[in-house]
């Protein structure tokens, strides 16, 4: 009998994956379109909670008018005798796998940023309440994760107490973030690898050391560490560095070796702190993307929680959907907030003197851990609309990529020319799209389609 035989759909892995769009949609808890959202485990003491209860406080799911979104928290408390401080972020970062194994629910992103969806279909079903999805999540953290004895799970909607832990969880993340910083990548022999995302990206791999925080920004080398003592056999594993082969742009024997054998031999080398060459792969749960600007020379930083246009028009979706699936992609880099903090941040292409835009509010979250001279010639959405501006910008502010410029024979920034084209087709194949399989009769239509060059050749039509 299924340990979710109670249960009004199915659970498994077969679920995972599955994706839920807004028309099929009963509730959004959390996404895009919510402020204050979050996902925090807690670690307890075994007299402090009550195992297998689960509280609701707010709205249930059937309380709902159908495709509504909330406001949404939720806490998980979790003791035993091996339970520490060390494992919350990690036991946190399950909540993903272990939602998305629910029939028609979907859960994206992590920590103060998630976005979770039930299907109707699954509504319909009988899954109109919290109560069962913490019957769901209590046994399956209980049976994959040995060293949890007790567990208690609150769900919240009333949107005043999700604002007030909100602000709560922003600090806990904070007090776990800080922890790895001060370490170096050199301070240690073992590095630590996660490959909870191959079901979405089979061939990615985080790479997880001090100064490379994950790329989901939920965990960190201590969590590795603790993770991989209490779960050997679970997703989160000890990397022993090997030999340096490159100090510079971070590439280890023993990582490549770790690499290729997880992504069964589609990565053959990674190398931590570039986005060329051989760039950390990217899955799709990055917090963030380093994009390169090529008329500049530089690099455009946008965070996920970003809804307008980056400095080159394009928006955080589309630049995901360039970086993701696992992928090494020249120019784009899958990152978390935690690694712009950190003093090996795209170290062997420039680190921040090659950072020429970023949103508003990231550059005031992260810009204590910015070297000073650099803050106020990084430019924004509200400095500047395009790149031409931009250009003009970083000259004016004297941005130390201007000094490049002149450095490297050949290179100049280039003249922007850009033309306007009413309708651009082009089979699908054309133009991969993450998404839309190659060579099964999909056709790409463009409307208004700019199209910008740094050369046009214009040859003679010899038919003629
Ligand atoms: S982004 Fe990386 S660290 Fe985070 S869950 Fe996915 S594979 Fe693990």
């Amino acid at each position: 009998m299924s340990m979710f035989e109670d249960i009004p759909v199915d659970v498994g892995i077969i679920y995972e994956g599955e994706r839920i769009r807004g028309s099929d949609m009963r509730i959004e808890l959390g996404g895009p379109r919510e402020e204050y959202k979050f996902e925090l485990v807690q670690a307890r003491g075994m007299d402090e909670i009550e195992d297998g209860k689960v509280i609701i406080i707010g709205q249930d799911i059937s309380d709902f008018p159908e495709r509504t979104n909330t406001p949404f928290g939720l806490i998980i408390e979790v003791a035993g005798k091996e339970v520490e401080k060390d494992l919350e972020g990690v036991v946190e970062r399950r909540l993903h796998e272990y939602c998305n194994y629910i029939e028609g629910f979907m859960h994206l992103n992590q920590r103060y940023d998630i976005q979770m969806r039930i299907s109707k279909k699954s509504f319909d079903k009988g899954f109109t309440s919290f109560k069962h999805m913490g019957e769901v999540l209590k046994r399956l953290f209980k049976s994959e994760l040995s060293f949890i004895e007790k567990i208690q799970l609150t769900f919240i909607t009333e949107p005043d107490l999700v604002k007030e832990w909100y602000s709560k969880a922003l600090e806990i993340y904070e007090a776990r973030d800080a922890k790895a910083r001060g370490m170096s990548d050199d301070d240690v022999d073992v590095f630590y690898g996660c490959s909870l995302c191959q079901s979405f990206a089979p061939t990615h791999l985080c790479v997880i050391t001090p100064q490379r925080y994950a790329n989901c920004g939920a965990i960190s080398w201590f969590d590795g560490k603790a993770t991989a003592k209490v779960d050997p056999k679970g997703p989160v594993f000890e990397i022993p560095k090997g030999e340096v082969i490159d100090a510079k742009t971070g590439e280890y024997v023993g990582v490549n070796k770790v690499i290729q054998e997880k992504s069964l031999g589609e990565i053959e080398r990674v190398q931590l702190y570039t986005t060329f060459g051989y760039p950390h792969t990217s899955c799709g749960c990055f917090e963030g993307c380093a994009f390169f600007i090529p008329e500049v020379d530089g690099f455009g930083v946008v965070h996920r929680n970003f809804k307008g246009q980056t400095v080159n028009g394009l928006n955080f979706v589309t630049i995901s959907d360039l970086t993701a699936g696992g992928r090494q992609v020249d120019g784009f880099h899958g990152l978390s907030i935690e690694y712009m903090r950190s003093l090996k941040f795209l170290d062997a292409d420039g680190g921040w003197g090659r950072v020429v835009w970023m949103p508003q509010d990231i550059k005031e979250r992260i810009q204590d851990f910015l070297p000073p001279e650099i803050v106020p010639t990084i430019a924004t959405e509200s400095d500047v609309a395009d790149l031409h501006q931009l250009k003009s910008w970083l000259m004016e502010k004297n941005h130390p990529i201007v000094e490049r410029w002149s450095e490297e024979p050949g290179f100049a920034p280039t003249e922007i020319g850009e033309i306007t084209v009413p309708t651009l087709e082009m089979p699908a194949s054309a133009f991969p799209i993450q998404g839309i399989p190659s060579g099964m009769g999909f056709t790409i239509i463009l409307k208004n389609a700019k199209i910008k060059a740094e050369k046009m050749i214009i040859k003679a039509d010899k038919r003629r």
